[in-house]
């Protein structure tokens, strides 16, 4: 076995640099696509839990590449929090958010919210927080208009400066949403002292709902424990009408998911709103 990790070694050597070398053309064109305007954003609208109202929008990055055609955020994301690009990316994406933030509010939807996806790369900056005001401020949106949304695992790096940051934001008027609930060490002590709003039940949890009783009795517990700490909660990912019936049983809140509705271009997102105003 011994032998066989020494001929493993020089076997994967190339392939690590090939890795290497792939990924730095890849953070480079990232960097030409953000210069050449190729990034752009969706809006996944979310409903209350029954349907009957459009509460906001989560905004999706994209990347249309001249070389590679459409690609997932989830394919070049990671690859950006590799490098300082992210956090370029994530101004960009702050912008463009509160920018269709105030084009909502301008047409009268201000009680729309849209939710901007944060990197851990960016809360770690010193500037972080005076970044996000700015940003608002220049595009004169309202704060209680825009919701951030972060990880668990992001603001468990570290504490001690995190939860002041968000606090900040929070007493700004901003709504703070905590992503992908349930997939990182979730650790309940912490929970209760994190700044938040919003707690999205990621997709996981809603795959198996519809077909298990148990993951039924999982959510909703998830569900009763985010009300006690006065937070609602969103449920992510919820496609069939099966998971929307026992997300709703469950008694949660809002919904994001293909059941009721892609994420949207910025005119078709414009004209969802304009269907659902009173
Ligand atoms: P996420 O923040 O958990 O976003 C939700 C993802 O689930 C989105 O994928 C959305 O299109 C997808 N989704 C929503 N409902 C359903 C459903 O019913 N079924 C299925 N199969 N999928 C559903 P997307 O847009 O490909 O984004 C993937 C991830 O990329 C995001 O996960 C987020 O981590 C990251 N990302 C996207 N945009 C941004 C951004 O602007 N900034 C940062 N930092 N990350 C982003
Ligand atoms: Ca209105
Ligand atoms: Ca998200
Ligand atoms: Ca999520």
């Amino acid at each position: 076995a011994k032998t066989a990790g020494g001929s493993c070694w020089r076997f994967f050597m190339p392939e690590l640099l090939e890795k290497t070398t792939e990924d730095t053309i890849m953070i480079n064109n990232l960097h030409r696509a953000l210069e050449e305007n190729e990034f752009f954003l969706q809006y996944q609208p979310q409903f209350t839990a029954d349907g009957s109202k459009l509460a906001g929008f989560e905004a999706l990055i994209r990347w249309k590449s001249q070389k590679y055609g459409l690609v997932s955020p989830g394919k070049f994301i990671p690859l950006a929090e590799r490098s300082w690009l992210i956090n370029k990316i994530g101004e960009w994406v702050l912008a463009e958010g509160c920018r269709f933030a105030q084009k909502l509010a301008q047409l009268g939807h201000e009680e729309i919210k849209v939710a901007i996806n944060i990197s851990p790369r960016q809360i770690k900056m010193n500037n972080f927080v005076d970044n996000v005001r700015q940003i608002i401020d220049a595009a004169h949106v309202f704060a209680p208009q825009i919701e951030i949304e972060v990880t668990e695992s992001m603001i468990m790096e570290n504490l001690d400066a995190n939860i002041p940051k968000l606090e900040t934001l929070q007493k700004d008027g901003m709504n703070l949403a905590l992503d992908d609930f349930g997939t990182g060490f979730s650790s309940l002590t912490y929970l209760r002292t994190l700044p938040v709003n919003y707690l999205k039940i990621d997709k996981s949890f809603i795959d198996k709902i519809a077909i298990s009783e148990t993951q039924v009795k999982l959510v909703a517990t998830i569900i009763e424990l985010g009300h006690a700490l006065g937070m609602k909660i969103v449920a992510e990912g919820v496609e069939a009408e099966e998971q929307l019936v026992k997300i709703q049983e469950c008694g949660c809140d809002y919904v994001q998911g293909y059941v009721f509705g892609k994420p949207l271009s910025e005119e078709a997102a414009v004209a969802l709103c304009k269907q659902y105003d009173k």
